[in-house]
């Protein structure tokens, strides 16, 4: 059997991009439960989008579940009683919408799909709490339903490329195999996952969601440049690492990490942000946190 590599792949620029899904990549129409108060004054369950919430969440009215409180009013962000299930079903339902005009595609979506497309390594960084073979099953699903065959040939076309070019490969395995490779070289973080803020508190000694959120981002960092070192990839191009949210709290805290520390330990790396709290807005607003090159 043939295979067709595209070895243009080694003379690419390095860019590399962490993604989080919800309102970025995808709107999802999971819901978090909480309870309402009745005119006769007793609580009753009420079950609202992540849009709702965040004009919910301060009023007097509301407030978590009685029983189980913040665990539980987030209980269908988690893969325990189905979450797994339920999150691939959602993924699933919110691309048909997407694909049939119903809604509009998340800010990051297009880039999403481009950087599959090229091959290129990625992370995906929520603050959903699934386990990381959920999350990356919920990508396979992308891949499989958004891309054109064409743009899926192309994919494995770079995919080729990088195998032959990094690992010096010169036969391949299956496209199924392949795939699964480049698929374990990329990072699947629900950062509110309970196993991996443990790791993180090992680790680190802060198991708090948003240290775990910078621990992922510094460990895929870390990954890409250790990749480029093996090759001496990192001194033929510029590195860029690209970081796209809608959540204002996210893009301040994660350009405040990367502009104190991040920059710091990775001197040669660029680093640009993509607010992409403003949905009408395509990739979101660009802001360059770090410039190797200016330096
Ligand atoms: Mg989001």
């Amino acid at each position: 059997m043939q295979f067709k590599a595209n070895m243009e792949v080694a003379r690419r620029d390095f860019k590399y991009y962490i993604f989080d899904w919800d309102d970025n990549i995808l709107k999802m129409p999971t819901k978090i439960h909480l309870e309402r108060k009745a005119p006769d004054g007793s609580w009753e369950p009420v079950a609202v989008s992540t849009s709702v919430f965040a004009v919910v969440r301060k009023k007097s009215g509301y407030r978590p579940p009685a029983d189980g409180g913040w665990e539980a009013a987030y209980r269908d962000f988690r893969d325990d009683a189905g979450g797994a299930e339920l999150f691939l079903r959602e993924t699933a339902a919110a691309i048909e919408k997407v694909k049939r005009g119903e809604e509009a595609p998340g800010p990051s979506f297009e880039t999403l799909r481009r950087t599959l497309r090229e091959g290129r390594i990625f992370a995906i960084v929520t603050a959903r709490g699934h386990e990381p073979e959920t999350v990356r099953r919920a990508v396979r699903l992308f891949i499989d339903t958004v891309l054109t065959d064409e743009e899926r040939a192309e994919m494995m076309m770079n995919l080729h490329g990088y195998r032959a070019w990094l690992d010096r490969r010169t036969e391949f395995g299956t496209d199924e195999e392949e795939l699964d490779y480049y698929l374990s070289m990329c990072h699947f973080n629900a950062v509110t996952n309970p196993v991996y803020r443990k790791r993180v508190a090992k680790s680190s000694g802060d198991g708090s969601a948003e240290n775990a959120k910078k621990f992922a981002i510094r460990d895929f960092v870390e990954h890409v440049t250790h990749i480029l070192q093996r090759t001496g990839g990192i001194f033929l191009h510029p590195v860029s690492v690209g970081f796209s949210d809608d959540d204002p709290r996210n893009v301040e805290a994660v350009g405040d990490f990367i502009r104190k520390e991040l920059s710091r330990s990775f001197p040669d790396v660029k680093f640009v942000m993509y607010d992409t709290g403003d949905p009408t807005l395509t990739n979101g607003r660009k802001i360059v946190v770090s410039d190797a090159a200016r330096r």
